[in-house]
């Protein structure tokens, strides 16, 4: 077994391979007998690579091996993390790799947009491990829930994210009750400027990890645009799932309610499918992530925004089922997709009314993607005439269906070259 003779004991190195790891990666490889020798590392990494891994397996020894005070629990390791899905994602994997320990630790997640009662109530008697998004946690420390005073060991996990999503203050925040000492571990997808200062504040001489991810220079996605009439999307989707026996798939509408509708008629078809937006509780958002990751849900129907947050690595489709507003938002769609050395397919529906949106983001982004027809499905309606249309996301709202006029206007200006 591999995983062993990274310095791993027993217990770790059998979760691992109940997890389905069957040989480190080459982040783990790397990362794991630093981190047990107490070293600093900054790990270049994506999502994908293993890297959540890389620091829980040496971590969670870390802590298992660490003297303690039997009467009061202190946080022995902190991980800052940049979304709720990650955190809720991080913690998930700590516990599935702490679960053959003699001793397990006590791992809190915490992270906004929920009630802070619960949490209150989780960090009583103190936690070993907490996995924290800095907003949530700043506003516990501040309610003197926690005490971080004591931690030995910090991660910052996707430090990209986290300075993008305009957290360095709160991180400076809690940096500065952190211990002097301590053990830190750096990941981040990126090396902007930013990333590179705080990396060089936080860490002492780091091994440095540069995981060449095919994603990040050459993504192997496949993109496919078929025209289909705005009206036979939900079928067609069906329609693709089945024969084409996609096993998860992401699928982007323009709204919540096109998100429910959608999910709805899929479910009703026989496939296991659930929404994901905002309106959302934090407790249903979780547990689709985790239906999802779990091939639990097949298809989830999400709006960009919700989307955001989701981070699955191995999600082999993503459909856009309505085009994305920009180009930009394209480009972010479809890299969920071939991810970590995966190839991926990202299909995107073409009612007649979205065509020139769709040729405006393949003129951005330098794309030419051909257009095809699925048998069964060929679209009968034309474009209309733009000022009728009232944005080409809406994705064949109902009432905007071209009327006899408006398709004969369409159709000789389609005939004019
Ligand atoms: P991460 O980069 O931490 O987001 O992990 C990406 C995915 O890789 C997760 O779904 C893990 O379950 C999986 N994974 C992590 N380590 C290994 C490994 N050694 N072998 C196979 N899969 C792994």
């Amino acid at each position: 077994m591999p995983f062993p003779s990274l310095g791993l004991a027993p217990a770790l190195a059998l979760a691992a391979t109940d997890a389905g790891y069957l040989a480190p990666t080459a982040i783990q490889l790397a990362a794991v007998p630093a981190v047990l020798r107490g070293q600093d590392v900054l790990g270049l990494a994506q999502t994908g690579s293993g890297k959540t891994a890389a620091f829980s397996l040496p971590l969670l020894q870390r802590w298992a091996e660490a003297p303690r005070h039997r009467s009061r629990r202190a946080v022995h390791t902190l991980v800052l993390v940049p979304t709720r899905e990650l955190a809720a994602q991080v913690g998930e994997t700590l516990r599935i790799l702490a679960q053959h320990l003699n001793e397990r630790p006590k791992i809190v997640v915490l992270f906004g947009g929920v009630s802070v009662n619960p949490q209150m109530m989780a960090l009583r008697g103190g936690a070993d491990i907490v996995v924290a998004t800095p907003g949530r946690l700043l506003d516990l420390l501040d309610h003197n829930a926690l005490k971080i005073g004591d931690v030995a060991a910090l991660v910052l996990d996707e430090a990209d994210r986290l300075l993008d999503l305009g957290f360095a203050e709160e991180l400076g925040r809690i940096l500065a009750l952190l211990p002097a000492q301590r053990q830190n571990l750096f990941f981040s997808a990126t090396f902007v400027p930013a990333v590179e200062a705080l990396a060089a504040q936080l860490l002492r001489d780091p091994l440095r990890i540069e995981v060449e991810s095919t994603d990040a220079t050459e993504p192997d996605i496949a993109q496919r645009a078929i025209e289909v009439d705005a009206s036979r999307r939900t079928q067609l989707l069906r329609h693709l799932v089945q024969e084409q026996k996609w096993t998860r798939v992401l699928a982007f509408v323009a709204t919540k309610h096109a998100a429910e509708i959608v999910a709805d008629k899929l479910r009703k078809a026989g496939i296991e499918a659930e929404p994901f937006h905002g309106l959302l509780s934090q407790g249903k958002r979780t547990q689709v992530v985790a239906d999802f990751k779990a091939s639990r849900v097949q298809v989830v129907v999400a709006t960009d925004l919700a989307a955001r947050g989701i981070d699955i690595a191995q999600l082999p489709v993503v459909v856009n089922y309505d085009l994305p507003r920009s180009a930009t938002d394209y480009v972010h769609r479809i890299g969920r997709t071939g991810r970590a050395g995966e190839s991926g397919l990202a299909v995107s529906f073409i009612p007649a009314e979205s065509e020139a949106h769709f040729r405006l983001i393949e003129k951005r982004q330098g794309l030419s993607v051909p257009r095809e027809r699925i048998a069964g499905f060929e679209p009968v309606e034309v474009a209309v005439a733009p000022q009728a249309i009232e944005s080409p996301a809406n994705g064949g709202i109902k009432g905007k269906r071209p009327s006899k006029k408006d398709k004969l206007r369409a159709a000789a200006a389609n005939k004019q070259p």
